[in-house]
């Protein structure tokens, strides 16, 4: 690392540089990034807008965000933390549990910012391989904890191959892992969940397992990527930690109206989500009967396991005005979006299979 102006940590210099979803031209789909394609609600626009004390600092704690929260998992305030996007929160705990020699680990593929996050904190990333069939191979993952496991994180369904991780099954593993490392519960897309034995974050918490933290976010289901707002749930003492190693004040007043007015209008919202999930599922069924190997798909994204194609694949779907995100090696994630794009999805398909 001989081109650096000052000394870098080699472990950080040694990463990618993050690349966002591309932005789309006027007239492409952006399936990129997951995000939800409807418009925001103007009730939710008017409470961002009514917003308009900043040149204040906002409330440290978004305390009335949490007392909301609270109610709603019937825990103490306490038992809330909430932070600009719940990536932030990975990277809290994985600071407030781990350093140089420490382990980190985590189904692979899964969530991109994963192993940048051991890797910020100093720890070693374990990344687990994902079953057959896309999903987390936690037998695999339990066989792989050492006495300097720290943190591990479940993303179900996971991103970005679609795939849920059942009750049953993590149930299973929380009782074989060791009570003191911490297993986070990545819940991004929980409310896009249509399968009944999927894990759910309220039965987690209602198991009382003091070292399971469950992560939800607004950014998906509820459209507000764009205002960085997403909470844990969890043991106090677990939260106090992250909440020692957050940036201050991160939490901007306009991202917790925004939240807060979200929750006022959930069932409109929750409704446009059951939509996309059916978009999904007939995106997924139509793949499948072309002769994709879909996997199992709960999340708002479709996967296409292609393998050494991944950049090839991806290519033919930008020529045709659909920007998709391409894992190199992998397969290619696409996001369910507009209405309109479906049957242009299917098409560049067809193409790529000829
Ligand atoms: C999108 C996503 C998140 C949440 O992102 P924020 O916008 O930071 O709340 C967390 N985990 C996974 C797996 C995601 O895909």
């Amino acid at each position: 690392m001989t081109d650096l102006p000052v000394r870098i940590r080699p472990e950080i210099a040694a990463l990618p540089a993050y690349r966002q979803g591309r932005q789309a031209s006027a007239d492409a789909f952006k399936l990129s990034s997951n995000e939800n394609p409807f418009d925001p609600l103007p009730g939710v626009v008017e409470a961002v807008r009514a917003a308009t004390t900043f040149n204040r600092y906002p409330d440290a704690s978004a305390a009335r965000l949490r007392a909301r929260l609270a109610d709603r998992y019937a825990v103490a305030p306490d038992g809330v933390h909430v932070a600009a996007g719940s990536v932030s929160i990975l990277y809290q705990l994985a600071s407030a549990t781990s350093g140089p020699g420490d382990e980190i680990m985590f189904a692979w593929r899964s969530f991109e910012a994963y192993p940048g996050l051991a890797a910020v904190a100093g720890a070693t990333a374990v990344p687990v391989p994902l079953t057959a069939d896309a999903g987390h191979d936690l037998d695999a993952m339990a066989d792989a904890v050492t006495d300097r496991t720290r943190m591990i994180i479940v993303c179900s369904p996971n991103n970005p191959t679609g795939p849920v991780v059942s009750q049953a099954a993590f149930d299973a593993f929380v009782a074989r892992v060791p009570g003191d490392v911490l297993i986070v519960l990545d819940e991004a897309y929980a409310e896009f969940v249509t399968d009944p034995d999927a894990v759910t974050g309220a039965a987690v918490l209602g198991a009382g397992h003091a070292n399971v933290v469950v992560l939800r976010t607004f950014s998906k289901a509820y459209g507000l990527a764009g205002l960085r707002v997403g909470y844990a749930i969890g043991d106090h003492r677990i939260l106090d930690a992250a909440r020692s190693t957050g940036i201050p004040l991160s939490v901007t007043a306009q991202a917790e109206e925004a939240a807060l007015a979200s929750l006022d209008a959930e069932d409109e919202l929750l409704e446009r989500v059951r939509h996309i999930a059916k978009r999904r599922d007939a995106l997924a069924e139509a793949l499948r009967t072309a002769g994709w190997d879909v996997p199992v798909a709960q999340g708002n994204f479709v996967w296409l396991p292609v393998g050494e194609r991944a950049l090839e694949v991806a290519e033919a779907f930008d020529a045709a005005g659909l920007i998709v995100r391409a894992f190199a090696g992998d397969g290619v994630r696409i996001s369910i979006g507009e209405e309109e794009s479906t049957a242009g999805i299917l098409a560049a398909a067809a193409s790529v299979v000829r």
